[in-house]
């Protein structure tokens, strides 16, 4: 790094700046938050009229609030604990988490226990996953490239099928031996056959604790009215400390000005909107970034970006008038015979989800993809299906469903295909090379299938950075640990060839 890199970092670091930010949800509010307590100038630019919060937002209907997915809040990282904690103060629960598997019309707990696992198998179908496991381990796949391989490898082919395939297969509409085995490793990661028979003989340790295996957690906190309360807190927070938040408002075009710094072009449903600003800190999707810069980047670039993928995902509230229907938080469903993935009973989450006890709502969620069937049918049509689901499953217990609400959500999931990596690699070269001082940030702005705490992370880091901070936001990892800064010599953006 030359002296006048160094000069001007280190005067970066004591000015105010006019700051823009894409995005209202987790990443771009922390963001905000961290800024404009420093100071700065902030503008949000958020394209829902109503919500922020993005994917974790709560949404409300007549009193009944839901989730897009219920959201646990767990972090490895103190920063991030800290900070909800402060925000929501008393309104931050401590829930235990009770969760359950359906499959082949039977209840599996989850994580699995032993006792039950085998009453549900009975003894000749638990005897041929125990020998299907010895032999993944006798001879595991080579190479490892698909979730199929990984899991199978640690958990043997018959397993794969029950407790696996078919709800990997809901959840992103592909084939498992056509996704990723980055995915798996990612989200399932120190989880095999033999700790999860381990922890079903043996409690778990509380969390906090290096050895707890991330997908078996069971209790977390969540905010008495949802996530979308944190958000909305959050939220209050910029504007009271003088940044401003232009709800409904999209961004479409990105312009780098010939003398520094960014003109945004946004457009809403009455109005349109130019700002000019010093820094830019996005957490719109990637795919859809490429596409509003300018100068625009070459084919290969937009093309990566083009073909980038998403999974989309529907919810759909019930309001039933039944007080208990069963006591997880939620359920997957394994089971082929429905469409369903999963099951919330947000009352479970918090009572004060529902504004009437005797009632309870259970969130509903359909994986699909934007324009296919399910996306586009009648919302009448949707809560007929769920109705009729939920009752197939067994759990309306004699309930009638009095009302209920559909949510769509494109982008719901960033998806982890063949070519995922190489795109994504090729739109880093691209900002590095040309746009060094764009920050990108959270789960679609990174195409990162990642968490709450992880996008806040992003966020957070990205405003140290306009402070002199020297956070490789790429770094931060899956688990939301990494806080550590760079060394100096890898400040100067870099291009990432061969990444
Ligand atoms: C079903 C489901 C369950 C989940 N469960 C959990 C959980 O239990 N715990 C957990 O911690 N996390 C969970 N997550 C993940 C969590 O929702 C995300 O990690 C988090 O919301 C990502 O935050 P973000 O700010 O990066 O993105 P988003 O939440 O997607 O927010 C991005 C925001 O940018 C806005 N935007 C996009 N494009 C533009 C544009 N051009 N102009 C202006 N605004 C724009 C969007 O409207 C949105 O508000 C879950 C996600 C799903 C789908």
């Amino acid at each position: 790094m030359s002296k006048e890199e160094v000069l001007r970092h280190i005067l970066r670091g004591m000015q105010t700046m006019h700051v823009g930010i894409v995005g209202a949800g987790p990443a771009g509010l922390t963001a905000a938050d961290a800024l404009v307590q420093k100071g700065h100038t902030v503008t949000v630019f958020e394209q829902d009229a109503r919500y922020v919060g993005g994917i974790s937002r709560t949404v409300e209907y007549k009193g009944y609030r839901f989730d897009i997915g219920g959201h646990r809040f767990f972090s490895k990282n103190p920063d991030i604990e800290e900070y909800w904690t402060e925000v929501l103060q008393d309104d931050f629960l401590v829930r235990p988490r009770l969760s359950r598997i359906f499959y082949g019309g039977k209840f599996f707990d989850y994580p699995l226990k032993a006792g039950n696992a085998f009453l549900n198998m009975g003894l000749g179908n638990t005897m041929m996953c125990l020998v299907d496991y010895l032999r993944s381990r006798i001879a595991p796949r080579k190479p490892v490239l698909t979730f199929e391989d990984w899991v199978t490898n640690q958990f043997g082919a018959r397993l794969f099928r029950m407790f696996f395939q078919t709800y990997t297969e809901k959840v992103w509409g592909i084939p498992c031996d056509e996704i990723s085995a980055d995915w798996a490793a990612q989200r399932i990661k120190g989880l095999n056959l033999a700790t999860a028979v381990l922890s079903a003989v043996r409690p778990q340790r509380s969390s906090g604790s290096e050895t707890v295996i991330k997908t078996l957690i069971d209790r977390f906190r969540y905010p008495k009215l949802g996530p979308g309360m944190l958000w909305e807190r959050i939220a209050q927070r910029v504007v009271e400390a003088g940044g401003t938040l232009n709800m409904g408002m999209k961004i479409v075009r990105i312009e780098k000005m010939a003398a520094g710094g960014y003109r945004l072009q946004g457009s809403g449903q009455d109005a349109s909107l130019t700002v000019e600003v010093d820094q830019l800190i996005s957490s719109m999707p990637l795919r859809s970034l490429v596409r509003a810069l300018h100068p625009a980047p070459p084919p290969a670039v937009v093309q990566s970006a083009n073909a980038l993928r998403y999974r989309d995902f529907l919810t759909v509230a019930l309001m039933i008038d039944q007080p208990d229907l069963f006591p997880d938080n939620w359920i997957y469903i394994h089971d082929p015979s429905v469409k369903v993935g999963r099951i919330q009973n947000f009352k479970n989450w918090s009572p004060d989800m529902v504004p009437d006890a005797r009632t309870t709502c259970l969130g509903l969620e359909y994986f699909c993809f934007e324009g296919d069937g399910l996306w586009n049918a009648e919302d009448a049509t949707l809560i007929a299906l769920a109705a009729r689901e939920v009752a197939a499953i067994g759990l309306l217990q004699g309930g009638t469903v009095f009302d209920g609400r559909v949510v769509r959500v494109p982008k719901a999931y960033p998806v982890y295909d063949d070519g995922y990596a190489h795109r994504v690699a090729t739109i880093r070269n691209h900002l590095a090379d040309h746009f060094p001082d764009l920050q990108v940030i959270g789960r679609n702005g990174m195409h990162r299938y990642n968490n709450q705490d992880h996008a806040m992370l992003t966020g957070l880091l990205a405003a140290r950075n306009l402070d002199g901070g020297r956070y490789d936001l790429w770094a931060v990892n899956g688990d939301a640990e990494y806080l550590e800064e760079l060394p100096e010599e890898r400040l100067v953006p870099r291009s990432l060839a061969g990444a």
